[in-house]
């Protein structure tokens, strides 16, 4: 906790709290300071337990490795415009710069040092309770400070589904992944035969997307038939590169330190007789996100898959007045860097409305 965030704990309530660290969060916090609204961002916190989830600070981003289609890093060598643009405090802990355009975990380090030289103050820590049915609402963290604000903007993100094999943390960013579009085009991947795991639409959307580049591409379904829709399946089924694997499941990603990756060991959900193992250097993982949203007990509207509704179209308010959702923990669809950061501005104007009608601000 830095002595600025300190001082926001023991003052009286913010205009603006932030909850999460990904682009929309960042987008958010800079709009809001530049509004002088002086937001607190609550990144989340350093744990072994949001390791293990996949929630540490700075979000989806900061577990991929090349980002190749956030506009404005086209490849090229970022080290010295790193070196001058982030704190050496922190600069001194990211992973050396490949020379190959913006990585995740920079391009997120950038966004937040950018919100941070517009005033906003960081506490690293999580929020694991809120009251919103009283003003000003009320957040408490898991370090045990509790902060007061008019208005709350949750960008707390979506966590990606594994299966939760130790193989398959063994090899994340060394073949594993769950974005096809984040990491699908990388060298390792090309010319090379590939896994997706699942059977509803993001694992045939993955698929088709992996077939432009992969040799082959194994569909691994636990069942008999695609949960996907109609259109998506049949795209995917007529595509000569994807063969499917049905009643099949991963017990293993198998590889090693030097190559990642090599394959998968199948188990047949109905014959035993049929286990086999699959070469192949990337293993994605479709099985569906998980949001953010468990922290908030009920106290915001849900959609039936748990992510936060969106009570307006094309705003970011929710079922609480005062209350704006930005990014992947309001949106299941979409998912992309670019549009949690465009939606987290959308937050920010749209709460600096809402706190200049109610003269708040
Ligand atoms: P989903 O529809 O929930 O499908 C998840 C798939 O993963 C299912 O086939 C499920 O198998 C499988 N799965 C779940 N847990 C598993 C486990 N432990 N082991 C093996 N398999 C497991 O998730 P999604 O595909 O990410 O789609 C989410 C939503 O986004 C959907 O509403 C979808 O329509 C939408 N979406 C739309 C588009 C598009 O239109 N372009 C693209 C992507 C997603 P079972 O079928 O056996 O349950």
């Amino acid at each position: 906790m830095t002595e600025e965030s300190e001082t926001k704990a023991n003052a009286g309530p913010s205009s603006v709290v932030v909850i999460g660290s990904g682009p929309a969060a960042w987008a958010a916090a800079i709009y809001a300071a530049r509004a002088s609204l002086h937001p607190l961002v609550i990144e989340g916190a350093i744990t072994e337990d949001n390791r293990l989830k996949g929630t540490l600070p700075l979000g989806q981003l900061a577990l991929t490795t090349e980002v190749e289609n956030y506009p404005g890093f086209p490849a090229g060598q970022l080290k010295e415009f790193l070196d001058a643009a982030i704190d050496a405090d922190r600069r001194k802990y990211m992973p050396p710069h490949s020379g190959h355009g913006v990585s995740g975990p920079e391009l997120m380090e950038l966004m937040r040092q950018q919100a941070v030289n517009f005033g906003t103050e960081v506490l690293t820590d999580d929020v694991v309770e809120v009251n919103l049915r009283k003003t000003p609402f009320e957040l408490f963290c898991l370090g045990g400070r509790h902060f007061q604000s008019h208005a709350v903007i949750v960008a707390t993100g979506a966590r990606a589904n594994y299966l939760g094999l130790d193989s398959e943390e063994r090899f994340k960013n060394r073949g594993v992944s769950a974005c096809a579009v984040c990491d699908g085009a990388l060298p390792r991947f090309r010319n090379k035969p590939l896994v997706v795991v699942g059977g509803g639409d993001s694992a045939m959307e993955e698929s088709t997307y992996l077939s432009k580049f992969a040799s082959t591409v194994y569909i691994v379904h636990r069942r008999d038939n695609f949960r996907a829709s109609k259109i998506m399946a049949d795209r995917a089924l007529a595509n000569p590169k994807i063969q499917i694997k049905w009643n099949s499941q991963v017990d293993e990603v198998l590889g090693n330190d030097q190559e990642g990756v090599t394959g998968v060991r199948l188990r047949s959900t109905t014959n035993k007789a049929k286990d086999e193992q699959v070469a192949a250097s990337g293993y994605f993982a479709a099985i569906g996100h998980t949001p953010n949203t468990d922290f908030l007990q009920g106290q915001l509207e849900l959609t039936d898959k748990r992510y936060i509704k969106w009570t307006t179209p094309a705003r970011t308010f929710t079922s609480i007045e005062g209350v704006f959702a930005a990014g992947d923990v309001a949106d299941d669809y979409y998912r992309q860097a670019i549009t949690a950061a465009g939606s987290g501005c959308m937050a920010a104007l749209d709460a600096e409305r809402w706190l200049s009608a109610k003269g708040l601000h």
